[in-house]
């Protein structure tokens, strides 16, 4: 019999690998440490253009444009001032703002047997021509690994990669209000951190990352009354998270049979909403090459590393200078940005660059 694939954690970018395996009739089988799947209701992700035909291209049963939520305009605040709308007017290039419980259940929806819950991974023994992983009771032989176990990926430490890593010194907090937002999402640069609101079915999920040690739920009240939106805090839902945000990033993506994808690669600040538009990526790059990769050929898995890492540096390059500028904010410095995010809200041709570029996985 055919070894399988082993991918270690079934969070969107593990499911989204198995379900297209499970599309190529490829054997794998996906460890999962946890018991079954936890509902987080508040929590959504804005997915591109790029992410959303992959999605659907998958298994035509997710079909996101039936239950996703459009982003008709995206408008940058630096405080309470707005300084730049981005209009989404070729309908093709739309965010689509998606609850995270569906996209795992749909993509769950096919793999009942295929998912180990409760398989913690222990071990791993890279042989010449498979891999050995201990989970909990277990042993599995496998082909190739793909480790898809989140930012604080088991696997990634266990067999030594390395990474380049920092906190940003903020938690992040989510929670979801009800208010009619015309489709629009709202993005607040802070001194203190970002204040995102994103349109989802009937409410705005609110995702708040700051670097308070106060009351969160306070400091974000004094906020909406702030910015207008005085209305939508009495309709505030509890603030759950307070997730320390960091950054890892891999410095290579692969070595020898064990490939890393998603948060396991790179995670993010989420103000660029792109983490796991990023892991989608990786998995949109591993189909390109499914058979090379899966034989573990080292040009295809060069190939990978490279064209992800660009990928990665670019992302991280990015959101380092928007975390450094506006966090920085002061005197001469805020008005510089303020004048910049202004004069950028002239430019059509510019903006319309931004979208592409952000569109891209
Ligand atoms: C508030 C917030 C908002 C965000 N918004 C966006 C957005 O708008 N757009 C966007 O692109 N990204 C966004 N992100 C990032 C996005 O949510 C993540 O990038 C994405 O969910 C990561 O998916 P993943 O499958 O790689 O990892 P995870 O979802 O972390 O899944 C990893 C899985 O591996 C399992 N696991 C861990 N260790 C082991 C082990 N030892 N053995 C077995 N299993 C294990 C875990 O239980 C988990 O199920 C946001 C993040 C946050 C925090």
């Amino acid at each position: 019999m055919t070894q399988p694939v082993i991918i270690v954690g079934a969070g969107v970018v593990g499911s989204l690998l198995g379900k297209f395996l499970k599309q190529k009739k490829i054997p794998f089988v996906i460890l999962e440490e946890k018991n079954s799947f936890e509902l987080s209701p508040a929590r959504t992700v804005a997915l591109t253009k790029d992410s959303v035909s992959f999605l659907n291209s998958v298994d035509r049963r997710i079909n996101i444009n039936q239950w996703g939520t459009p982003v008709k305009k995206m408008q940058l605040y630096q405080d309470k001032d707005l300084n730049t709308s981005l209009n989404y007017v070729d309908q093709t290039k739309l965010t689509t703002i998606c609850s995270l419980d569906k996209l795992s259940s749909k993509l769950h929806e096919g793999l009942d047997g295929d998912i180990l819950w409760n398989s913690r991974i222990e071990e791993i023994e890279e042989c010449e021509d498979s891999i050995l992983v201990k989970a909990r009771d277990k042993n599995i032989k496998g082909s190739i690994l793909f480790a898809t176990d989140g930012s604080n990926s088991k696997v990634r430490v266990m067999s030594n990669f390395d990474t380049e890593e920092w906190f940003y010194g903020q938690r992040v907090y989510i929670t979801r209000i009800k208010y009619d937002h015309q489709n629009i999402a709202r993005q607040y640069f802070l001194k203190s951190g970002t204040l995102a609101f994103l349109p989802f079915d009937d409410c705005y999920s609110v995702i708040f990352c700051t670097n308070t040690n106060e009351d969160a739920r306070k400091e974000l009240i004094s906020l909406l009354h702030r910015f207008d939106l005085a209305k939508a805090s009495t309709k505030i839902e509890p603030l759950v998270g307070g997730i320390e945000l960091k950054h890892v990033r891999a410095k290579k993506l692969f070595s020898n049979r064990i490939v890393l994808c998603g948060d396991a690669s790179n995670s993010f600040h989420p103000m660029a909403g792109q983490s796991l538009n990023l892991g989608i990526g990786d998995i949109m790059q591993i189909s390109y090459d499914l058979k090379a990769i899966l034989n573990a050929d080292n040009n295809a898995l060069e190939k990978y590393n490279k064209t992800r890492n660009k990928k990665n540096l670019q992302m991280t390059w990015i959101i380092q200078s928007l975390f450094g500028a506006f966090s920085n904010m002061s005197g001469i410095s805020e008005l510089m940005l303020s004048s910049g995010m202004k004069f950028l809200d002239k430019f059509t041709n510019a903006k319309e660059t931004i979208i592409d570029f952000a569109n891209k996985n």
